[in-house]
């Protein structure tokens, strides 16, 4: 890294004591920018990288509700408006109890760049809570999103904050939180929150958009190399709203996916993971992976197991940040893995990275892989803004040209600037440049 851009990164580590993921995220793109800052000198002088890394804004408050038996719980809420020079904040909610102050800055961060990818008018943003809702009943579920919203519909609007899911944050809690803010305000403004259910303005497609939309980029990744999808062995990590419908995708085009996991342990099954068993515990009972194997006795559980010890051609991380590091990187490359698509955000560490570029793995970094849930929210709140309803197939094909043109963005911008092949360079490089070229028209504000 430039002698700049390491102080720059010298000032970020100062200013958030404790962020790892956050510092994590921020030197990830400063260590691409050197060719970007050889070619265009005055990004630096106009300080545009130092006013890029820090946040617009950052809000924290209390979140206060009540449990079935009467008990009073307080957790901390947080939503992190890190960049709107190229539209509204815009960027999920997780609820988890891991979730503090610098992975909601590392999510926000890696949402500015993702959503510059996909050329839609959107800023980025994120936010969440410490809120468990692992074993909480719907009622608690319900309390808890409409205490967290009382304090943060203030900060929304169509035009200025439009949060939607994330970990934890499915339908069942965008209804809910949509429920308080229209109740609050007085106001059916659909467009402030994504990710709602068919009845109430969402969109189709928005259920499955990140995971298909991972798969359409590993896709056109395998294409520029004269490879295909079809025919190849997966392996899919988590069992959530990325995973799923990642799955789903692999095998409508003809991949297989053998093992699938959640935080307790990893699901062997060397026939094919039968997603309809994963969609009925995971979606609509609410229980472990674990059970998959009482209905279909020759798949394996393993308890605490690693899921990338399992051979395989493709490997999707979609379960959440750090997730496989180097010793896994080396164990999947020697397994013979072609492509790596993070559905999650930040899954691979910075070694895991690194590992599967030098040894020629065609890696999709999240910013990139991932940003189809976030384009199709956009096209949520498009069809919100004309009170218009697409239809899946139509839908469906906008996420896919959309990946397209992300993967083709990407790779010209790695080609461009000499580093061929390197997704992890030509994302942060091209999304930059936008969100750059943004704040300068904007002036210093
Ligand atoms: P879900 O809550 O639907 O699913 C998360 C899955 O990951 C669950 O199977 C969960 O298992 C597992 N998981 C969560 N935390 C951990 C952990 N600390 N260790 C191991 N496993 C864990 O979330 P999503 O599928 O929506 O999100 C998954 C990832 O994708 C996240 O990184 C998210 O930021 C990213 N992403 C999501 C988008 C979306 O549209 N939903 C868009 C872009 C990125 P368990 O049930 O046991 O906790």
């Amino acid at each position: 890294m430039t002698e700049a851009l390491s102080e720059i990164l010298d000032i970020v580590k100062r200013r958030n004591p404790g962020e790892g993921e956050f510092l994590q995220a921020a030197e990830e793109v400063l260590a691409s920018l050197d060719p970007l800052i050889a070619k265009q000198p005055e990004l630096l002088q106009q300080r545009l990288v130092e006013r890029l890394v820090e946040p617009e804004r950052q809000l924290i408050f209390r979140v206060p509700w009540t449990d079935d038996a009467g008990n009073v719980h307080v957790n901390r809420g947080f939503r992190i408006e890190f960049n709107s020079a190229l539209g509204p904040y815009k960027g999920g909610l997780r609820f988890h109890p891991s979730v503090n102050l610098g992975v909601m800055k590392f999510l926000a961060f890696e949402q500015l760049f993702k959503n510059a990818l996909t050329g839609l008018p959107i800023g980025g943003g994120k936010g969440g809570s410490d809120f468990d809702p692992k074993g909480r009943s719907d009622a608690e579920v319900m309390r808890f999103c409409q205490s967290f919203m009382t304090e943060l519909y203030r900060h929304l609007g169509e035009y200025t904050d439009v949060p939607a899911g994330d970990i934890g944050v499915g339908g069942r809690e965008i209804g809910y939180l949509f429920g308080q803010y229209k109740r609050i305000t007085n106001r059916y403004e659909s467009g402030v929150l994504t990710g709602k259910g068919l009845a109430i303005g969402g969109a189709l497609v928005r259920t499955e958009a990140t995971g298909y939309g991972c798969v359409y980029f590993v896709e056109q990744m395998l294409a520029a190399r004269g490879d295909a999808l079809a025919g190849k062995t997966c392996v899919v990590s988590g069992a959530g709203n990325v995973a799923i419908y990642t799955i789903q995708k692999l095998q409508q085009l003809g991949a297989k996916v053998v093992a699938c996991s959640d935080s307790n342990g990893v699901v062997y099954d060397q026939d094919g993971i039968k997603l309809d068993t994963v969609k009925r515990l995971k979606e609509v009972q609410r229980r472990r992976i674990a059970e998959y194997v009482e209905l279909h006795p020759k798949a394996e559980y393993r308890g605490g197991g690693n899921i990338w010890d399992i051979p395989c051609d493709l490997a999707f991380p979609s379960a959440t940040q750090n997730e496989l590091n180097g010793r896994d990187a080396q164990r999947l490359v020697a397994n013979g893995v072609v492509a790596v698509g993070e559905g999650a955000n930040m899954p691979c560490t910075p070694t895991a990275a690194e590992t599967f570029i030098e040894a020629g793995v065609a890696f999709g970094p999240g910013k990139a892989a991932n940003a189809g849930g976030v384009a199709t929210s956009a096209l949520e709140m498009q069809q919100n803004a004309s009170r218009d309803a697409w239809t899946f197939a139509y839908t469906d094909e906008r996420l896919s040209e959309i990946m397209r043109d992300i993967h083709t963005l990407c790779y010209e911008t790695a080609a461009e600037f000499g580093v061929p092949g390197n997704y992890v360079v030509g994302a942060n490089i091209a999304g930059f440049r936008k969100v750059a070229v943004a704040m300068r028209t904007l002036g210093v504000i």
